[in-house]
C-alpha cells in the first residue's frame, strides 16, 4: 500500500464511483444492443425534505447518464399509506421498471417497514426487503444495500484480498452496519459488530485491520483508536458548525487525527458517499438481468 509522508493514503471514492459508472454505462449499452433490454429505475419521493430532493435529483441524473430509463414519482407530504402502497404495486407490475427505490425517511404517518416490504424483492434495488436481507445472511444471490456494497468495493480496491483480516463495524443499523458486516463475512473477514452498548469501544476499534464507521456521531473515532496501518472506511455524514457562520460535512472519524495512524482512509465528503448512487445503478442493472434470466455482469 502506498503511503505519502507517513500519512494515510486517501481513498478516492469519487474517482472509483466515476469509473464504476463508466463500466455500468458500457454494460447498459451491451444489454440494449444484444438483448433489447434497457434497465429502468423508478424513484418515489414523498414530501418536500430538501436533502431527499437533492438525492432524488442526483439519482435521476446519474441514471439517465448511464443510459437507463429514470422514472420519478413525487407525492405530496400528506399522501396516505394506501395510495403509496398502490403506486408500489403498480411499479412492481410494470415491465419497464427493473428497480424501485422509495426515498427514506418517509413522513411519520407512513409505516416504513410495510412500504419496504411491499417492493417486490426482485426490484428492491435498495436491498432493504426482508427477503434480500435473508438472502444476504444465508449467502444466496441478493440485491444488497448500496452503501455497504460501496464500502466493501473500496476496501477490496485498497487492500486486495480481505480474507482473514479483522474487521470491526461500528454501528448495527439494517441499512449499513448489519449488511456491511455480512458482506465482509462473505469476504472471509473475522467480524466484530460494535454499537452504543459496546464496552471498551476504543480497544475494540484498535483490533481492526478494516474499521467501518457507521455511527452518525461527528468525528467520534480518534486517531489513537485506530491500529497502525488499518484501512478506515468512514460512512458517517454529519453537518457541523464550521465556525464562520457556515456548516461543513464531516464523517464519524476525526480525519485529520486519523491520518497519522491509518494506512488508508476515505474522506468525507468524497469517500463512501459517491459510491452509494453508483451501486444503486449497479443494482438496477443486476435486477434487470435477473428479471430477464441473464447472467449477472461482473461490475
Ligand atoms: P443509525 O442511527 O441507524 O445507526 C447508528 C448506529 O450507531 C447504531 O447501531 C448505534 O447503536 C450506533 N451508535 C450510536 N452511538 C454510538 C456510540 N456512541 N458508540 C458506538 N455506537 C454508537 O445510522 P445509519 O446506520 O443509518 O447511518 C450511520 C451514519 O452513516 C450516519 O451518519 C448517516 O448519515 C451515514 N450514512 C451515509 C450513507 C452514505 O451514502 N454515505 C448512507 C447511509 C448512512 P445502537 O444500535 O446501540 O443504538
Amino acid at each position: 500500500m502506498t503511503q505519502e509522508n507517513g500519512l494515510a493514503k486517501r481513498i478516492d471514492g469519487k474517482a472509483f464511483a466515476a469509473s464504476l459508472r463508466v463500466r455500468i454505462g458500457k454494460e447498459v449499452e451491451r444489454l440494449v444492443r444484444d438483448h433489447d433490454l434497457k434497465p429502468g429505475l423508478a424513484v418515489v419521493l414523498v414530501g418536500e425534505d430538501p436533502a431527499s430532493q437533492v438525492y432524488v435529483r442526483n439519482k435521476g441524473v446519474q441514471t439517465l447518464e448511464a443510459g437507463m430509463n429514470s422514472y420519478e414519482h413525487k407525492l405530496p407530504d400528506d399522501t396516505n399509506e394506501a395510495d403509496l402502497l398502490a403506486l408500489i404495486e403498480k411499479l412492481n407490475n410494470d415491465d419497464s421498471v427493473h428497480g424501485i427505490l422509495v426515498q427514506l425517511p418517509l413522513p411519520k404517518h407512513i409505516n416504513e417497514t410495510k412500504v419496504i416490504n411491499t417492493v417486490h424483492p426482485d426490484k428492491d434495488v435498495d436491498g432493504f426487503h426482508v427477503v434480500n436481507a435473508g438472502r444476504l445472511a444465508t449467502g444466496q444471490a441478493a440485491l444488497t444495500s448500496c452503501t455497504p456494497v460501496g464500502c466493501v468495493m473500496l476496501a477490496k480496491d485498497t487492500l486486495g484480498d480481505l480474507s482473514g483480516l479483522e474487521a470491526v463495524v461500528v454501528g448495527r443499523s439494517n441499512i449499513v452496519g448489519k449488511p456491511v458486516a455480512q458482506l465482509l463475512l462473505q469476504e472471509n473477514c473475522t467480524i466484530t459488530i460494535a454499537h452504543s452498548r459496546t464496552k471498551n469501544l476504543e480497544e475494540v476499534c484498535r483490533r481492526a485491520d478494516i474499521l467501518i464507521a457507521a455511527v452518525g456521531r461527528p468525528q467520534m473515532i480518534k486517531g489513537d483508536w485506530i491500529k497502525k496501518g488499518a484501512c478506515v472506511i468512514d460512512v458517517g455524514i454529519n453537518r457541523i458548525d464550521a465556525g464562520n457562520g457556515k456548516t461543513r460535512l464531516v464523517g464519524d472519524v476525526d480525519y485529520q487525527d486519523a491520518l497519522a495512524t491509518a494506512g488508508s482512509i476515505t474522506p468525507v465528503p468524497g469517500g463512501v458517499g459517491p459510491m452509494t448512487i453508483a451501486c444503486l445503478l449497479r443494482n438496477t442493472v443486476q435486477a434487470a438481468c435477473m428479471i430477464k434470466g441473464l447472467d449477472l455482469p461482473d461490475l
